[in-house]
């Protein structure tokens, strides 16, 4: 087989650029299994890690439908185990964020904050960010009272009352989580039925502490300091009223980290990139895994095995370009 592999990363095209077989922008489940994958094939993959190491997993306080750990796994202790398994066949953990990319030629160009690269293949697992709710006062007072991660704020909201906004997995799950500090957890969904899992949803409408207000939107989060009350309306009777608070979490579902490539990949309309069923974008040599790309899907399991998948096919894509074959792969 032919070696893949680079000596070291080369920094040839100039003294600022580093030249590279492979970038892997994001390092989720989908960012960590690609270099997994790519650093078992020698190519010295560089993570560049993006704002929060891990993304939306390490924000979640147990996983419990990730395979392999009966009991559950912190997210934060399966980005880590993640993280050290890629490292431990050479993959290069950046702590850096990218700002700018070039596709329209290869090597690609990829611009961070402290660096540049040049990319033979890209791989894309940016993830997504979440959704904002966009009413008054929620700007205002976010990390005052207004939160999108229980795990990292709940602690603060000890014996407290909080509302939850949204009726999925994220917003049940987190729910249960916060009924370990908060007094009482008063869930607000649009409609009249819970989007979550079945046995989330059992557990939720079982536990004392969580109680739900249906058909309802949040139309104001008001406070000065720190949030005081939110106003809510019912959507059956138009009908307004106020409830008192001490915070509110906003789990009502995410939006995909692609604008550097609107420039440069298919988009579709929600923001997500477009790719084949062999995760190939329209750019021969750029792939997509994990919510980039996946609006469908959206768990760590599926986020972690297209991460392995798009590192197959950047593999398969080099091998044939430098044997100067045809690509035996769609792009
Ligand atoms: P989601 O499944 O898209 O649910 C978003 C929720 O927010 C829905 O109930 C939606 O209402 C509501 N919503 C959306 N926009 C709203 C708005 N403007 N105002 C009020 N409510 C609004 O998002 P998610 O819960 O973050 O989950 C994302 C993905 O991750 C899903 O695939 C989920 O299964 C997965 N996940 C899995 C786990 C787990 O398995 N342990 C944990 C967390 C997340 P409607 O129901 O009316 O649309």
């Amino acid at each position: 087989m032919m070696d893949l592999s680079l000596n070291n990363i080369s920094t040839n095209h100039s003294s600022q650029t580093k030249y590279v077989k492979m970038v892997i922008l994001g390092s989720g489940p989908a960012g960590l299994s690609a270099a997994l994958y790519a650093a078992r094939a020698n190519l010295q993959p560089v993570v560049i890690t993006g704002m929060e190491l891990g993304g939306q997993v390490s924000l979640t306080h147990t996983i419990e439908n990730y395979p392999g750990f009966p009991e559950g796994v912190g997210g934060q202790e399966l980005v880590d185990l993640f993280q050290k398994q890629a490292e431990r066949f050479g993959a290069i953990v950046e702590y850096d964020t990218a700002t700018d990319v070039d596709l329209k030629e290869r090597p690609f160009r990829i611009k961070t904050y402290n660096s540049e690269y040049l990319a033979d293949t890209l791989i894309i697992a940016t993830g997504a960010q979440a959704t904002q709710l966009d009413v008054p006062g929620e700007k205002e007072l976010t990390g005052r009272g207004v939160s999108y991660c229980a795990t990292c704020d709940g602690w603060f909201f000890k014996d407290k009352d909080v509302v939850v906004v949204g009726g999925g997995d994220s917003a049940i799950e987190e729910s249960l989580f916060l009924t370990r500090y908060a007094k009482s957890i008063t869930i607000i969904h649009r409609r009249d039925s819970l989007r979550a899992g079945i046995i989330l949803q059992q557990r939720a409408f079982n536990h004392p502490k969580i109680k739900f207000i249906w058909d309802s939107v949040i139309t104001e989060i008001i406070g000065e300091e720190t949030v005081k009350k939110v106003n809510i309306k019912n959507l059956q009777t138009n009908e307004v009223s106020e409830l008192i608070t001490d915070g509110i979490f906003i789990f009502i579902g995410h939006i995909p980290s692609t604008q550097i490539f609107s420039n440069s990949l298919d988009l579709d309309e929600h923001g997500y990139i477009k790719t084949d069923n062999l995760l190939s974008t329209n750019v021969p040599g750029v792939y997509v895994a994990g919510e980039a790309g996946d609006p469908d899907f959206r768990q760590v399991i599926t986020s972690a095995g297209m991460g392995a998948a798009a590192a197959m096919q950047a593999i398969r894509f080099l091998q044939a370009h430098e044997e100067n074959q045809p690509v035996p792969i769609k792009s």
